[in-house]
């Protein structure tokens, strides 16, 4: 079987090195020029079944030392006091499977794991897929024609893939309601490996160092209640609409915004959800953020992503084409819940009045000073606990192909 995966980001290089591990022959297209150098990008944390699916690939310990190390966080408000809060106490009480690493590192080093087991086309992207039923012919940008007997798009929230074979994006996107924006500054405040951050009602600012570059991120999240116009691949314009949606803001934001028009990691996206609710056609499927994103920074869509691609890459390796439906069978359970997430998780991070603007910063000065257990009990009652958590991971350790060095046959 030749997999064709759309995409290089997290979900891509788990499928493709699980596919090789079954023997399974992978190409990855993936739209920009080479692979990114690793330190941009935002914080996103890997808990449960993601953990468990990055110990297996022998990739742990990689994680564990690329790790962001932020362990301080403050909660400022205008007319309150700012709040301080343990967040290495806070991260240990939830889980211990937890780990939070700037997307690019991730990317990076998954990408690595299996730069020389799948063949990357880098620069360039699908333009046409025709499935006959018997194979998927691709047309792509640069490449050649060619033919595989399955294609999975594992390219995001904005998926071509999906846009071929599924449809257009906008009726299955479902806007939560707000708007978050990630950018590199210099390190303007000494921050080292701590957050700042303020929250207002419907706005907050962020800002954290990083650790490996000596720089620090700024982060904007806001709400509005209808959807703006803008075309997403269009930076200056997302660079303009973040600069008037925060130009009255205060705090530490005009020494931040100094710095976005000359960011070139700049990140804007919606908070939104994909509501798809078949990932598979014929011989094509989806992965990821690109068949079920539970919405940017507020759903747990990079450990979503991790696990789901180990399950697709388990199904394809043991059923062929038809593992496309038994993998949206196995993760069904796990997407639905993922996706129920994200617009409880946005009412707390971006508070919508004033009881809300109270409630998180005690809770999260509050739960760490609980003893473990309790903070255990308390994580394993909310919605992201019971989401990650969900049905333990299948185990397909009797198809490692004899070459996979974990076959313990070989
Ligand atoms: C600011 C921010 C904070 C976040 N915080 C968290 C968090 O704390 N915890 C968490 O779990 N998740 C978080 N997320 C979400 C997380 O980043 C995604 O859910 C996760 O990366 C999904 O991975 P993916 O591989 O499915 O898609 P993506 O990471 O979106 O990757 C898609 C890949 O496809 C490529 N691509 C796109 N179009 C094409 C094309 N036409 N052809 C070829 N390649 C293409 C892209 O370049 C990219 O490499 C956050 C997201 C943002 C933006």
């Amino acid at each position: 079987m030749k997999v064709l995966i759309s995409g290089a980001s997290v979900a891509g290089p788990v499928l493709a090195y699980w596919l090789d591990r079954y023997g399974v022959e992978t190409t990855v297209v993936e739209r920009t020029p080479a692979l990114r150098h690793g330190l941009g990008g935002h914080a996103v944390d890997l808990f449960g079944h993601a953990t468990d699916v990055v110990r297996q690939m022998g990739l742990w310990a990689e994680v564990v030392d690329a790790r962001t190390m932020i362990e301080k966080l403050t909660i400022e408000r205008t007319g309150a006091r700012p709040v301080h809060v343990d967040l290495g106490r806070l991260y240990a009480g939830m889980s211990d499977r937890h780990v939070e690493i700037l997307r690019g590192e991730l990317t990076r080093i998954l990408s690595a794991a299996t730069a020389h087991t799948s063949e990357y086309l880098f620069g360039d992207s699908i333009t046409a897929l025709a499935d006959d039923g018997a194979g998927v012919d691709v047309t792509f940008e640069h490449s050649a024609p060619r033919r595989y007997d399955v294609v999975i798009g594992a390219d995001g929230m904005h998926s071509t893939v999906r846009r071929l074979a599924f449809g257009p994006e906008e009726p299955v996107r479902r806007h939560l309601g707000g708007y978050l924006a990630v950018y590199s500054t210099p390190d303007l405040f000494g921050l080292g490996t701590e957050m700042l951050t303020h929250q207002s009602i419907n706005r907050l600012a962020a800002t954290y160092g990083v650790r490996q570059t000596g720089q620090a991120r700024a982060a904007f999240m806001f709400r509005t209640d209808t959807e703006l116009a803008y075309d997403y691949r269009d930076k200056d314009e997302q660079k303009r609409l973040l600069a008037r949606e925060f130009d009255d803001y205060g705090w530490r934001v005009p020494q931040l915004l100094e710095h976005l028009e000359a960011a070139d990691d700049f990140y804007f996206d919606a908070i939104a959800q994909i509501t798809l609710d078949t990932w598979q056609r014929g011989r094509i499927g989806l992965v990821g953020d690109a068949g079920y994103c539970p919405a940017p920074a507020v759903g747990g869509g990079t450990s979503l992503a991790i696990a789901t691609a180990y399950i697709l890459a388990g199904e394809l390796a043991a059923n062929g084409p038809d593992g496309l439906r038994s993998y949206e069978a196995k993760v069904r359970q796990m997407v639905d819940r993922s996706r129920a997430i994200g617009p409880k998780v946005m009412g707390s991070i971006i508070p919508g009045g004033p009881a809300a603007l109270r409630l998180l910063p005690w809770a999260a000065s509050v739960v760490p000073k609980l003893p473990t257990p309790i903070q255990r009990f308390i994580w394993s009652q909310n919605a992201v606990g019971k989401a990650l958590g969900s049905a333990p991971l299948p185990d397909y350790a009797d198809l490692l192909s004899p070459r996979s060095p974990a076959n313990p046959a070989q």
